[in-house]
Formats: structure tokens, sequence, C-alpha cells
């Protein structure tokens, strides 16, 4: 039995930890707030309650693993989860509107054929098998294995990028994001469906590999899920499995660095001057200047490139929802070239993108003649933009309820309370500079979306959460937790779970 300390309770950082109690260490996590669960947060007021992270889970088997390999009690018993259908409805910038089922691919075709005209759902078709194909080749060696040392292989795109022949100029093949959109899917709307994806994780569609083809191939083909009572109750059914699993928690306890002993890590100090050995170390967050001995950090791509965060308003209605309302609704940027050029360019959007999600949830609000609504943007983060000014901060909430009235009628007139958050909350948080939220890590563009890996070159010091591989992203944090343990109990040898 090896004595493991867990930097950080968020979701990553929870998985490794229960996996590890499960095959007999006795694992201690240290955070520096007052609770788990980090992004997962949740914001209450008269009867109103919201998540202040995600809103929706994507691929549910990463926790059902968790559940399966940590318990008898399996996800489905711990929380109740539903399949949102349908899974979005899309408001594009020339007034058109499509809905698109969730998890069905035909019915994806069929409604955008119906919606943009025919053709355009085959052309999105065609596009998500080829999404599929960059998914299987991207499950290994990425997403389900820890990174390699040798990372070469993974700068290829494993996108099989349509071949074009142009006159005078030979081939052309869709490096990026923005490439496959306008290259591939031939329709302002359909390009505008992709970048949408692409900037809700938090990727840069004129930089991001064609590879992130495979975030939609993941949520339209898998699906997206709701968490009754909010992503929160994840974190819970997590947190009360680790507890469980008698994994302690030392809440209030920041950890200002990794201890190093004979060439490995051999505990943490905190912040409070106390300093606890062990054997191995897990740090499941950000590393802030001088929390790794100093000669190890070896720092991947997204410890280091800007990362956007999200604002978010957080609305409780007078009136109940309307009777068909979609859970989740994208009224997309009026301009989307503007839009990425001032959240990659430290600005703020002037007509921004917009994710409304609607939970038809109880749990969520006083009664049924009220709606508890979250607006989500992504933005630039805290830093080249100042999201503790208060005018800011008022102005641009105000501007995002103008573009999410286009979704929910009569949105302004029902406003009982509008509650901001931005990346500098994100920050107090999760302990993220600038409120960055993590991308999920994604093959190609030379290597250059990958992030550090979770075995570290100082021995004894493993890296989860979305600031490691295989990335950030609820699912994708929970793959990291799973690859961790791995690592630790099968040693440098483990190549990723059968
Ligand atoms: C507003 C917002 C919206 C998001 N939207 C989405 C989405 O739509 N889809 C999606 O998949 N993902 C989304 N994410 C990201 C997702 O929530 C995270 O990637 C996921 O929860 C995994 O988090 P993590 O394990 O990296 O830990 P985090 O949630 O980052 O938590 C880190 C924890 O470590 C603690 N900590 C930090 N430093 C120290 C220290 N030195 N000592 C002790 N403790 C420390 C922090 O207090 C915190 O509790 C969103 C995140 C935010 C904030």
């Amino acid at each position: 039995m090896a004595r493991i300390a867990v930097i950080g309770a968020g979701t990553g950082a929870m998985a490794a930890a229960a996996r590890l109690a499960v095959a007999g260490h006795r694992v201690t996590v240290y955070e520096r707030s007052g609770t788990y669960g980090g992004s997962l947060g949740r914001y209450a007021r008269d009867g109103f309650v919201f998540d202040t992270g995600p809103g929706l889970l994507h691929l549910p088997a990463v926790y059902r693993d968790l559940f399966v390999k940590t318990g008898r009690e399996s996800l489905e018993q711990c929380v109740t989860l539903t399949q949102v259908d349908p899974a979005s409805r899309h408001l594009f910038a020339d007034g058109t509107s499509v809905s698109l089922p969730n998890a069905s691919r035909a019915g994806v075709v069929g409604a955008l054929d119906r919606a943009l005209g025919e053709g355009a759902g085959s052309r999105w078709g065609e596009f998500l098998d080829r999404a599929g194909t960059a998914w299987n080749r991207s499950r290994r060696p990425l997403l389900e294995e820890p990174l390699p040392e040798d990372r070469r292989m993974l700068d290829r795109d494993p996108y099989p990028a349509v071949r074009r022949r142009r006159l005078l100029r030979g081939a052309r093949q869709a490096r990026t994001v923005a490439e496959v959109g306008a290259w591939e899917l031939e329709d302002p709307r359909l390009a505008a469906l992709l970048d949408g994806y692409a900037l809700s994780y938090g990727l840069d569609p004129r930089r991001a590999p064609a590879a992130a083809a495979l975030l939609p191939y993941m949520e339209e083909t898998f699906g997206s899920w709701y968490v009754a009572g909010g992503m929160r109750a994840l974190a819970d059914a997590v947190y009360e499995r680790c507890l469980a699993r008698k994994v302690e928690f030392v809440f209030g306890a920041e950890a200002v660095r990794v201890s190093e002993k004979d060439g490995r890590a051999a505990g943490i100090d905190l912040a409070d001057g106390g300093s606890v050995g062990a054997d191995h170390v897990v740090l499941g967050a950000q590393p802030v200047p001088g929390l790794l001995p100093v000669r190890q950090e070896r720092p991947g791509r997204s410890d280091t490139a800007p990362v956007p965060g999200r604002f978010l308003v957080l609305l409780s209605l007078r009136g109940g929802r309307e009777a068909g309302a979609v859970h989740r609704t994208v009224v997309h940027a009026v301009d989307p070239g503007a839009e990425q050029e001032a959240v990659f360019g430290g600005r703020t959007a002037e007509l921004p993108t917009v994710t409304v999600l609607r939970p038809d949830d109880p749990a969520t609000r006083p009664d049924e003649e009220h709606e508890a609504v979250t607006l989500t943007v992504t933005v630039a983060p805290h830093g080249p933009v100042d999201w503790t000014d208060p005018g800011l901060r008022e102005r641009f909430a105000d501007a995002v309820i103008g573009r999410a009235a286009e979704a929910v009628p009569g949105l302004r007139e029902r406003i009982l309370h509008a509650e901001v958050r931005t990346p500098a909350e994100t920050a107090a948080d999760t302990g993220a500079r600038g409120g960055s939220v993590p991308a999920p890590a994604l093959a190609g563009a030379e290597g250059s979306c990958l992030h550090s890996g979770n075995r570290t070159p100082l021995p004894g010091l493993y890296r989860a959460g979305g600031w490691s591989h295989p990335g950030g992203g609820m699912a994708h944090a929970g793959m990291s937790g799973a690859l961790v343990a791995g690592l630790v109990v099968e040693g440098d040898g483990f190549r990723g779970s059968q």
C-alpha cells in the first residue's frame, strides 16, 4: 500500500483518487478551496439552481467505467442521466434554424436537408464519416493511452481530408477546422455549425487541426446527456464514491510545492507551512509557478499558450418554460470571423455565439411558474480582458442576453435576476491562470494541441485533469484519471486498459 497525495479535488483528480484507492492505496486529496468538484460548481438563489461549469455530459461511458471499476453501484444508480433530444437547436446568422435530434445520424441528415436545402444533410453526413475515422484513429494512441515519449506520430492529423485538385496549384486538403468548413462543407451555415463545436471547446477554428471534427462526431454519435439536478450532482456522486473507497479529503489545503527526494517526488508542501510525505503525487490542476520542481517542468502547449475561458449569465426568470422548449440552443455569431479574432486576440466580441441551456428539471426552479436559464459564451481569458471591470461585465452580459433573446421569447421582460460569472470567477474556482478552460487534446497541427503527459519527468509525480493528457472537458478529464491510476498501479509499461 502506497501513500498517494492528490493535489486538487477536480473531477480528473477525484477519478484518479477513487481508482487508486480501489487498488489498495492510501489516498489523500488536498484541495485549496472549501469544496470538491472544481469547475463543477453550483449557484443557488431563491429556489433557482444553476451549474457554473458545463451543463451537459458527453461520453458518459467514461464515468460508467469509473463507477463499475470502483464499486457496486453503477453510474445510473448514483445519478439520473437523460438524453437531451433534440441535442441542439441552431439559429444561424441568416435567420435559418435547425433542430438536430440526439444521437441519430439519419435524423441529423434529414433535419439539415429540410432546413438548409437538399444536399446539406448528406454533406454533413459524409463529413461525419470522415470525422468518425479521425475518432477511431485518435482513440489509440491519443485518448486511451498515456502520451508516448516520442510524440511525432501524433503530429499527423488523423482527419482524412478530401483531396481536391485546383487549377495550376495542385491538390489542396483542409488542415484546419475553418478549411474543412470552407472546402468540404461548402455552406456557411454548416461551416458555422462546425466552428461552433470547436469554439464551444475553446478551440480557434482558424488554427485548430481538422482532427477537431471528432468533437461533433463524439457528440452526435454518443449523444448529449443531462444529469438531473445539474452537473454538480455528478461531482457529488464522484466525491461520494471516493469517500466510500476511503479516500480522505483535506479542504483549505493549497499545495505550493511538490517536494523531491533522491530524484523522485516525495510529497507536497502546503501554503500553511505544513508538508506531507507521499510515495506518489498526483497533480490535478494547472501548475502555478514554483509548484513543480523547476528543472523537471516540461510544460505542454496548453500550459503556456493563452486559452479562452467562459462567460456565463445565470438567469432567474418569471414565467414557466413553454411546452416543447429546446434544452440547448446555439445562437451563432453574426460574424464568426470577427468573433474568432476577438476571442483569440484578447478582446470581447460584439455579437458572440451564445449557448442557451434550458433544462426541463424541477430541481432547478422554485416552481412551474419560473425557469432557470444559463447562457454561455466562449471568451478571452481574464488578463487581456479585465473581467473584474463592473461596467464591462454589465455591458457584455447585456449583449449576451440580447442575443439569447432570439432563442427565448420575451426573455428580457421575464428576468428576475441575472448572475454573471466570468473567467475571473473560474480562476478562483479552479486555480487556472486567467480562468482559462483547457481544450481536449487533438492530434495534428505538429502536436500543438497536446497537453503535458500523465507521467512526468520526475518519477512518482503524475498529472490528471484537463491540463494534462488527454486534455480538458469532463470526458477527457475522466480518462486522465484512469490513465494515471493505470500508470501508478501497473508502472511505466502501462499502455491503457484493454
Ligand atoms: C465555466 C466552465 C464551462 C465549462 N464547459 C464545459 C463544457 O461545456 N464541456 C466540457 O466538457 N467541459 C467544460 N468545462 C471544463 C470541465 O468542467 C473540466 O475540464 C472538468 O471539470 C475537469 O476538470 P479538472 O479535473 O481539470 O479540474 P478543475 O475543475 O480544473 O479543478 C481543479 C481543482 O484543483 C484545485 N486546485 C488548484 N490548484 C490547487 C493547489 N495548488 N492546491 C490544491 N488544490 C488546487 C482547484 O481549487 C479545483 O478544485 C467547463 C469549465 C468551466 C469552468
